[in-house]
């Protein structure tokens, strides 16, 4: 079903050049560029897909954004796990809904979006306070009051113990996810996953050599490579830049006792 665009409500502007312009619909309120500007109040009640002309006739396509979108212009502190990545975390840890996640670091809450999006219950350890912060804001500038009902971020260094019990997921983004792994051990029910994302494959390693030394089994390690392609009339090729490298995904799997 379809609902006009609200005042409060977030906005993806895109311009014919593919520019992208992220604005939050005020009632009064107005977007500006160099190419001119638009009021507010042309879009509220809009519908999403509608074009619009600039004070100065460039077109503009009102979108609302998609999480990928969101993610990649929200504001961040710490580096974000790209949608690439997100997407094969959620199915590395074959996240479901009111799933009990424990995610460590948080940093700007781009994972902590799509596992909340998937519908688990999330549990983040935090060290940083800012960071703390600023993943609970970006959460509900996004996803707004049910997840943030499903989001407890407390500020704690998950080296040194996960405190919660039962739970079905452990999903990592730090420096040193193996000196997690035995915490992980006892804090995930039999069956249960862990999924760590390192930028490194030394780091890959080193996890995988933990997990070999504990109750853990079905260990893989993946990384996903992103190619798109222009296509143009007969100009048909893989774009000629790609992201070479972000991280790597390494899962296992908690045995009974
Ligand atoms: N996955 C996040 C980015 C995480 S960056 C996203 O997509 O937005 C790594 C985070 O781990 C940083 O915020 C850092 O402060 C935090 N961190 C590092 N060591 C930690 C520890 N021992 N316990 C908890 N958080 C830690």
């Amino acid at each position: 079903m379809s609902r006009g665009l609200r005042s409060g409500e977030l906005v993806l502007l895109t311009d014919r050049k593919g520019r992208r312009y992220l604005v939050s619909l005020v009632e009064g309120g107005e977007f500006h560029t160099h190419a001119g500007s638009v009021a507010h109040d042309t879009l509220i009640g809009g519908a999403e897909g509608m074009q619009v002309r600039t004070t100065r006739n460039a077109e503009l396509t009102v979108w609302r954004p998609t999480l990928s979108e969101y993610v990649l212009r929200m504001p961040r502190g710490a580096q974000v796990v790209y949608p690439k990545d997100s997407a094969a975390i959620l199915m590395q840890a074959d996240v479901f809904p009111g799933a009990r996640v424990l995610e460590s670091g948080v940093g700007s809450g781009a994972l902590s979006l799509s596992l909340l999006r998937a519908g688990a219950v999330v549990l983040g350890y935090e060290i940083r306070e800012d960071f703390a912060q600023q993943a609970k804001e970006n959460v509900a500038g996004f996803l707004g009051l049910d997840a943030t009902e499903r989001y407890q971020v407390e500020i704690k260094d998950s080296y040194r113990g996960i405190e919660a019990e039962g739970l079905d997921r452990v999903v990592l983004d730090l420096p040193e996810p193996w000196q997690v792994v035995p915490h992980a051990a006892a804090s995930l029910v039999p069956g249960g996953i862990l999924v760590a994302y390192t930028p490194s494959i030394v780091q890959a390693a080193r996890l995988r050599e933990a997990c070999e030394a504990g109750p853990w089994a079905a260990a893989s390690t993946m990384e996903v490579l992103h190619r798109e392609w222009h296509i143009e009339g007969d100009a048909v090729r893989p774009e000629h830049r790609m992201v070479g490298h972000t991280g790597f995904v390494t899962t296992a799997r908690r045995l009974a006792d």
